[in-house]
Parts: structure tokens; sequence; C-alpha cells
């Protein structure tokens, strides 16, 4: 029996690459077998499915399988647990990236009874990352699954309670307590609660993007880069750290890699960009903005072209690249406290002293907070300073004195 869990799908199909992304999300290992080129893969898919092509089927090492699971389905089936133990907590952490579990680390050691919950995987960004190679105290570097691992092992010893695959929908404050609603529909209390969901991918938003998103259209290199291991071309859209660093990881697996930027430079670190150069098969195309993406003729709905606007010429180009890397910077994920808590232009958590939010008793930390650097040692720093805060103004309430009528 296979130890690995199996995903059977399509590349055209949005529930495969939902799934495929949840388990990613989880860095729950599983091999994907595309039914379009693995004949084996039709007939395990209809064999479990009285026939039909039903897809994805995700078979599990005990032999029980799922056909088009939601993602809450799955993580019943992986034992991901979605309730917490209690209702009331000293403090609830919303995002289980280096941010806030940094702070759980603090407060757990403090003894003060605190949950971390996230929509997604634990570990935030840095649990997604391949290789973070300028956090200190790992001189050769270290992998980021690795990293985030460590994090959890070390919150979970200070007895933080943990919840994974479970979104926060609300945050609301009564002025004594704050209430935290999850879209389990579950409520918890908290006498302090710390946002720290970090950022999303931002999307090209060009035509032809949807469809193709999973179909040749990625935002992850480590999750997708290996799929297309011995291809000629791949494109990264964008020239900041992110596209340069995940271009060179990419670099691995194909000829050649290209950056497309819509500027007329590069804005990634010198570093990255002597690295990029010195690299045969790197190449740069600058002043390129994409128009659309489209899909190939054969029918199989995967990436064909993607459209660009050569800004200086006004002349219209394509590239045909085997896949397309997105890298174009990144949203804060604050759509659940707008209207509840002051945010920047962009989105981005205002602080004051100490992490504390508009809203009292709500503290905000990590690449979320408006004035953050996106960087894992700040998330961490800020993890620690929200700590701090929120250690002090418990402290400032507890030494309120009580009005007895
Ligand atoms: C590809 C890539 C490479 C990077 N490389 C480096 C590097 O080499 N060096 C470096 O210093 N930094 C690097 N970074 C940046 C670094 O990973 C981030 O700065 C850091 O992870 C931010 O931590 P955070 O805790 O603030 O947010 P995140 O890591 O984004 O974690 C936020 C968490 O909140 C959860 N969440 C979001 N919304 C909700 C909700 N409504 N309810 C519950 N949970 C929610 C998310 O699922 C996520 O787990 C990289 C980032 C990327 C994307």
């Amino acid at each position: 029996m296979d130890d690995l869990i199996r995903v059977y799908g399509a590349s055209w199909c949005p529930d495969c690459r939902r799934a495929k992304r949840f388990l990613g999300d989880q860095r729950v290992p599983f091999e994907w077998h595309d039914i379009e080129v693995d004949p084996d893969g039709v007939r395990i898919v209809q064999e479990r499915n009285g026939g039909n092509n039903t897809i994805p089927t995700i078979v599990f090492p005990d032999g029980s399988h799922l056909a088009e699971p939601s993602n809450e389905e799955l993580a019943e089936k992986l034992g991901l647990e979605r309730s917490a133990m209690m209702h009331v907590y000293d403090l609830v952490i919303v995002g289980g990236g280096p941010a806030g579990l940094t702070t759980s680390i603090y407060a757990a050691r403090e003894n003060l009874q605190t949950l971390v919950i996230d929509s997604k995987g634990l570990g935030g960004q840095a649990g997604i990352t391949e290789r973070l190679d300028n956090y200190p105290g790992f001189p050769e570097g270290i992998g980021g699954a690795e990293l985030a691992d460590r994090i959890v092992l070390q919150a979970q010893r200070y007895g933080v309670e943990m919840l994974q695959a479970v979104s926060v929908r609300s945050v609301s404050s009564d002025g004594e307590q704050v209430d935290v609603e999850t879209a389990t529909g579950d409520h918890y209390h908290a006498r302090a609660v710390l946002i720290a969901t970090g950022s999303t991918y931002r999307r090209t938003n060009a035509p032809g993007e949807d469809e193709l998103l999973g179909a040749g259209i990625h935002f992850c290199a480590t999750c997708d880069g290996p799929f297309y291991k011995g291809a000629a071309e791949l494109v990264v859209l964008g020239g900041g750290n992110s596209g340069l660093e995940e271009g060179l990881f990419l670099a691995q697996f194909v000829d050649l890699v290209t950056i497309v930027q819509r500027g007329d430079r590069l804005t990634a670190n010198k570093l990255l960009q002597d690295k990029v150069a010195a690299d045969p098969k790197m190449r740069v195309l600058l002043n390129r903005e994409v128009t659309g993406f489209r899909a190939k003729d054969d029918g199989s709905g995967k990436l064909g072209a993607i459209e660009l606007r050569n800004m200086e010429t006004g002349a219209a180009e394509e590239l045909h690249p085997a896949g397309c890397f997105v890298f174009i910077g990144l949203d804060p994920n604050t759509g659940f406290v707008r209207g509840s808590l002051d945010l920047d232009a962009r989105g981005l958590i205002l602080t004051g002293m100490g992490c504390q939010t508009s809203m009292p008793g709500v503290f905000a930390a990590g690449d979320v907070r408006a004035g953050s650097t996106k960087q894992l040692a700040s998330a961490v720093g800020d993890g620690a300073a929200a700590a701090i805060g929120i250690r002090a103004y418990l402290d400032a309430q507890e030494s309120k004195p009580v009005h007895m009528t």
C-alpha cells in the first residue's frame, strides 16, 4: 500500500486545483496524477466511481477515497481540528504565520491561554517559501517548511492551541471582551486579539488569467515548479525580490526562465540581480505589460501564450512558455476587519504604540500591519513587539479599579 495521498484529476479542472492547493497549503504531501496523460489514472478513477470520470478523486493511504471533496471534508478526513477546546481565551491570534506564532510563544510562556486560528496551514507564507537565506541563525539557510515546523513545535511546547482550515469572519468588541467569529460558526471570546493575517498574491487581472489558474498560471514556485521539469521555458511576472528568487529556483527545472517586468528596471535587491545576471538560464524583459493570457488551440485548456505590450515601442508581443509564475505583489488579508478597524489606503491595519489597533484589545502584527517591511525577521520582531504590547494592555486592564454599585 502507498503511504502517499494520490490526487487524480486534470489540469483544466478547477476543483482539482482547489483540492491540490488545499493539500499544498496544509503541507500534506501528495502525488498528482493527471488522468489525461496517465491511462492508469483513468482506470483508477473509473473503478472508484462506478465507471464515471469524477475528478478530483483522492485516494488515501488507508485505501479509502473521496470524490470531489470540499476543503472541509478533506480537513475532516485528514483529522484537522476545526473547533477549539474552549470558548474563552486570554488571547486569540488570527493567522498562524511567523508573526502570529511568535506572539503565541511569548504569550503562552507567560501562561496566557492562547488560541491560534489559521484559514489555511500554520507557518503562513514562510511555510511555502522554498528557502530562506536571510533569516539570522541559519548560516546555510533553511527551508521555509522546516522553519515553519520548528516554530509550530516551539509553540506547541508551551501549550498553544492551534486550529487550521478555519477562517475568521469578523472581530468585534463589547468594550470588555473581543468576539472572534469563524466561518464554521464558532464564537471565541478573548481579553485580547491579535490580527496577523499577512497578505495574498496579487493577480494581473488580465483577460484569460482566471481560466488558466493552475493550468499554466501559478503563484507558488515550490508547489508547482517541479511539474515543469524538462520544459524549455517558464515565465516569471515581476522583477522584485520574490520574482527573482523564485525565478532562480525555477531555473533548476527548465532551460530558460524569462523575468518580465513592467517598469524600466528590476526592483529586487542587488545580490539577487547579480545572481540573475550571472545565470545563463535567466533572461530579463523590461518595459513589458501583460495584456492577456491564451489557452492552447489543442483543447487541452492549458496556457498557450502570454500576450504582452512593449511599453517602449507599443508593439504587441507574445511568449509561449510552458508555465507562468506571477509575483507582482501582495494584498493585505483584511477584508474581514474592513469597517471595524482603521486601515490605510492599501488596506493595511493602522497601529499605534505596542501594535494596538483602533479597537481596544485588538492588536496587529506582521505583513498585515501598515509600516511593516514584509520580511520574515520583521514579522517575527513584530510578533514579539505585539506580545509585549498585549501584556502591557492586559496588565493595565487587571489593575483597573472595579466600580461596585
Ligand atoms: C515567495 C515568497 C518568498 C519569501 N522569501 C522571503 C525571504 O527569503 N526572506 C524573508 O525575510 N521573507 C521572505 N518572504 C516574506 C515572509 O514570508 C513574510 O514576510 C512573512 O511570512 C510574514 O509573516 P506574517 O505572519 O505576517 O504573515 P503570513 O506569513 O502571510 O501569515 C498569515 C497567516 O494568516 C492566515 N490568514 C489569512 N487570513 C485569515 C483569516 N481571515 N482567518 C484566519 N487566518 C487567516 C493565512 O492563512 C496565513 O497562514 C517571502 C514571501 C514569499 C511569498
